[in-house]
């Protein structure tokens, strides 16, 4: 008799949920065990999405139903490449689905850079979503003056949360640790950096309009930069969704001052050259800006130059929101400069370029950390067709038994958080959050998960 196809899904987030629905979907025979190294699944959705947006998280629902289906089982809290490695997974699965996003994060290369208080805003993120490794990142919140590097999705949202009433965040699944240090927050002036035009931003519409709704906090544009939005709005004739940008941020810059308790401004044309220590010596003072001007490259591309005229204000936070990064994985191979495993529509490539046999990738670590949620849908849907249509590899009948990865991992000490576990999880978090008046109060760290998980 055949044996089923055995899959590792590496990654419980929305790439590997989407592999996975998208691989049961084709073949009824498949037994897909979603491994993810935290107890809790649903990586991004759960410590990416902001708190405050509450129905990109309805996504969840569905990864939900596929955790209900018996032919998928979920591994929480086991570390692939350390606890599970590249050879384990190829004597116990027929394929592997790498699909474990871009954890790690870009960095701007100025001095100051690692000075407390400087700070990435994927780390920000992860603290204020409660993410087990974050929880005691303890962002420095006691100055008036935080700066965001950046004007992408990721940006507006630590903006925003920073500029929030708890009022506005009480209704969020924030981690708790967050919102309390969040209420005792002395950041009134919160400055969103552009190093290029706002016609070259990345935020989408309807998150940058969300500036445009906070209960205590003016955004600020200011109108003098309403002409370089001129200089670059040609570039763009043909860009729908950054012509709507550009009619939102006229309307912000039309707006006079309510007097509100906070201020976003949403500042062009401006890159950080340094960020200068306090007094202490090592903490963040000050950051210095340099003014940018437009050029066009090569291709038509617009980019940045900077003129030499500087200015020094002063600062206490600064997060960079320059991008995600992804990271490699032992055994695996990994494209340092791109970022990415090196892969053809998903099958992962080796160094000479050749397939690897029955090791594929889906979601950011394949294609780059860009796109929002539902972008992971066909690009998954891609892996699991190539995957399909691949000859299976032949394992041992004993090794691809599910008990045999139990085995494995007990005998490792390693302590499995299953489906069970988390719906453990889930409903304690879920009547905490009842009990609060929120859609959940999370567990954060790791000990606490697992014991609910129990
Ligand atoms: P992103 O969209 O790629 O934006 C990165 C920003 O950093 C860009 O403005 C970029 O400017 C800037 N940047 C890069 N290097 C820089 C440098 N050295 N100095 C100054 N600025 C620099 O990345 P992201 O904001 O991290 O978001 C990642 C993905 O998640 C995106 O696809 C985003 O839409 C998605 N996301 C979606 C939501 C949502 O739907 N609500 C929320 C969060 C994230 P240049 O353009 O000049 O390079």
């Amino acid at each position: 008799m055949d044996l089923p196809l055995r899959v590792a899904v590496v990654g419980a987030g929305p790439a590997g949920f989407y592999a996975t629905e998208a691989l049961l979907k084709q073949r009824d025979d498949a037994l897909v065990d979603v491994i993810d190294r935290l107890p809790a699944p649903f990586g991004l959705v759960r410590y990416g999405v902001a708190p405050d947006h509450l129905k990109i998280k309805a996504v969840t629902r569905v990864f939900e139903r596929l955790l209900d289906d018996p032919r998928v089982r979920f591994l929480g809290g086991v570390e692939v490449g350390r606890e599970l490695t590249a050879d384990d997974l190829a004597r116990h699965y027929h394929a592997t689905v790498l699909a474990y996003g871009a954890a790690g994060d870009r960095r701007l290369g100025i001095p100051g850079e690692d000075l407390a208080g400087s700070l990435s805003a994927t780390d920000f993120v992860g603290w204020y979503n409660g993410h087990p490794d974050l929880v005691d990142l303890e962002p420095p919140l006691d100055g008036p003056w935080a700066f965001v590097v950046g004007v992408g999705n990721v940006a507006v949202d630590v903006a925003r949360i920073l500029a929030k009433t708890p009022a506005e965040l009480a209704s969020s699944d924030i981690a708790t640790h967050a919102a309390a240090a969040l209420e005792r927050s002395a950041v009134t002036d919160i400055v969103v950096l552009g190093r290029r035009g706002p016609a070259e931003a990345k935020w989408t519409t309807k998150e940058l309009r969300e500036f445009g709704e906070l209960a205590d906090a003016d955004v600020v544009v200011d109108p003098a930069e309403l002409d370089i939005m001129l200089a670059s709005k040609a570039a763009i004739a043909d860009d729908p969704a950054a012509l709507r940008n550009l009619d939102v941020l006229a309307d912000f810059a039309a707006r006079p001052l309510a007097g509100r308790r906070r201020r976003v401004y949403l500042r062009f044309l401006r890159s950080p050259v340094a960020i200068e220590p306090d007094a202490s010596g090592t903490r963040v003072g000050s950051i210095v800006i340099e003014r940018n001007r437009l050029v066009e490259r090569s291709g038509g591309v617009i980019g940045a130059d900077g003129t030499g005229a500087t200015e020094r204000l002063p600062a206490s936070l600064v997060l960079r929101s320059v991008g995600y990064r992804g990271r490699g994985l032992p055994g695996f191979p990994f494209d340092e400069r791109r970022a990415v495993i090196p892969n053809e529509r998903g099958r992962v490539l080796d160094e000479d370029g050749a397939v690897l046999p029955g090791v594929y990738v889906a979601g950011w670590i394949k294609r780059g950390p860009s796109g929002v949620i539902g972008t992971n849908k066909p690009d998954a849907v891609e892996t699991a067709t190539c995957l399909l249509e691949d000859p299976v590899r032949t394992i041992d009948a004993e090794a691809a038994r599910p008990e045999a990865v139990d085995a494995l991992l007990a005998g490792r000490g390693v302590t499995v958080l299953d489906r069970d576990g988390w719906r453990r999880i889930d409903a304690a978090e879920t009547a905490a959050g009842e009990a609060a008046g929120r859609p959940r109060v999370k567990f954060v760290r790791r000990e606490e998960l697992m014991d609910a998980g129990r």
